[in-house]
């Protein structure tokens, strides 16, 4: 059984993952989709996680570019994220289905 954060950390330094989150960063305009600031380090956020699933093998539409700061925030009562939710959660039940094939085939 293999540690799933040690795997984490390795996938985050795949270039798979770089190369994913290079077109995600580009996409949103090197901007923080929740308070706009730009010229910072960014992290690209995943709204949901899938089992058996590799970073970057999530659709894009899960994805989207947060300032560390607003990355960290585990507080997002401002309702930024439940918004998002909202939009995604028909995508992610679409994209689940999919995404278990993916593992499936490469688990
Ligand atoms: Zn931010």
């Amino acid at each position: 059984m293999v540690n799933t954060m040690s795997k984490y950390t390795e996938q985050l330094k795949d270039v798979r993952w770089k190369e994913k989150s290079l077109l995600i960063l580009k996409r949103d305009n090197y901007t923080c989709c929740r308070c706009r600031v730009s010229g910072v380090k960014f992290s690209v956020h995943h709204f949901l996680y899938f089992p058996n699933t590799k970073l970057w093998e999530y659709p894009n539409d899960l994805l989207i570019t947060l300032c560390d700061e607003c990355h960290s925030k585990e507080d997002w009562s401002d309702g930024f994220i439940s918004g998002y939710i909202t939009s995604i959660t028909a995508i992610g039940r679409i994209y689940r289905s999919e995404m278990k094939l993916i593992g499936d085939l490469n688990g």
